[in-house]
């Protein structure tokens, strides 16, 4: 079965095979030596200097890495613009009010791009903002949010940007060179191709040091600073994090983010067009779109139970749209172990369907 669902991603045999490691106890020396190796993986990753940077590691899916950075970067007294065009804007949300952390969502339209005026305009009329938060690829609709935007907004304003990059790190390019950038949250199992249970926050050590203490499992720095002294307050999921470092490597071996970017990026096109040759539309322009995972129109008189049951009678599983938008689309996603010809074999699925 091939997973085209935005993570947990279809895994490389090398990925897989690496779960297959010895047992080891999380307070041995080699449990330690595999928790740095993947913390010096991903700082290194987008070429980011480690005095400035730390890869704060925890088990959990992406939303933990989420609600993690959300609980503690935003100081007792700071105040937090969401920015939300999608379910994963939404959950950031719901993540400050959980916690009591001053906030206003700007919410928009789930179809449109953050309008910059309306976010100037919201953070100009209230000085108490001190943070905004927004999602890179917001995998709701495939739409890639203009991160160098947000964050010039923010830097006229002296004001931090945290970001949700769970579907988009390791394979868009991100600007970490922006000052303004203080987090980016992100998982082992979308575009790094490991498996689910291991999920990180690539920090600026500036931005920790004034971290606030709001959650006991989630503390992003108890968690930074157990890390830095090797060591781990709880039991991680080493299994996730042996695929986690074998993932990197594999990352590494491959030429990094930027190959992986160009091999999504033709992987999505060549869906694309193929839809579109069998009159199935994209939701969104691509250049408007990740490379990541894109949104399609439902082909007429077909509902998405329908198309997904078929597809996966083929080896296929496809994605429904989320909430209001499961009735008008479905997603593809070109993350995970994914080549040219199952694409190909994909779209002769449609073609049989559609005929
Ligand atoms: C997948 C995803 C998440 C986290 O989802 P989990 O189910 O917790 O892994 C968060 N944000 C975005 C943008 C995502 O795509």
């Amino acid at each position: 079965m091939l997973l085209l669902n935005p993570g947990p991603v279809t895994l490389t045999e090398r990925v897989r095979n690496s779960l297959l490691q010895t047992d080891l106890c999380h307070r041995e020396s080699e449990f330690f030596d595999l928790q740095e190796e993947a913390r010096t993986r991903l700082v290194d990753l987008y070429g980011l200097d480690a005095d400035e940077w730390q890869a704060v590691l925890m088990t959990g899916s992406g939303t933990a890495a989420v609600e993690s950075m959300t609980a503690a970067l935003v100081p007792q007294n700071g105040k937090l613009l969401v920015v939300e065009n999608g379910v994963y804007g939404e959950r950031i949300s719901q993540i400050a009010t959980q916690y009591g952390i001053a906030h206003e969502s700007l919410k928009h339209d789930w179809m449109q791009a953050p309008d910059l005026a309306k976010i100037a305009e919201r953070l100009d009329a209230d000085k108490a903002f001190t943070h905004v938060a927004v999602i890179h690829h917001e995998t709701t609709t495939g739409r890639l949010n203009d991160l160098q935007a947000l964050g010039a907004l923010c830097r006229e304003r002296g004001l931090r940007l945290l970001v949700d990059g769970v579907s988009s790190f390791g394979a868009e390019a991100i600007d970490f060179a922006d000052a303004s950038l203080d987090a980016v949250a992100a998982t082992a199992n979308k575009c790094l191709h490991g498996v689910p249970g291991a999920s990180f926050v690539l920090v600026r050590r500036a931005a920790l040091a004034q971290a606030a203490s709001r959650t006991y499992y989630l503390d992003l720095g108890r968690l930074a600073r157990l890390q830095d002294q090797r060591n781990t307050p709880f039991t991680p999921s080493v299994h996730a994090y042996y695929a986690l470092v074998e993932a990197l490597r594999e990352l590494a071996d491959e030429g990094g983010w930027q190959a992986r970017h160009a091999r999504y990026a033709a992987l999505a096109e060549q869906a694309r067009a193929g839809l579109a040759e069998r009159g199935i539309g994209s939701v969104l322009p691509p250049e408007q779109s990740s490379v990541v995972l894109r949104a399609y129109r439902l082909p007429d008189g077909v509902a998405y139970p329908q198309l997904h049951d078929a597809l996966k009678a083929r080896g296929f599983v496809i994605y429904a749209g989320q909430g209001g938008l499961s009735a008008e689309l479905f997603r593809i996603s070109t993350m995970g172990n994914i080549h040219a010809a199952d694409i190909d074999r994909l779209l002769q699925g449609f073609s049989e369907l559609t005929r």
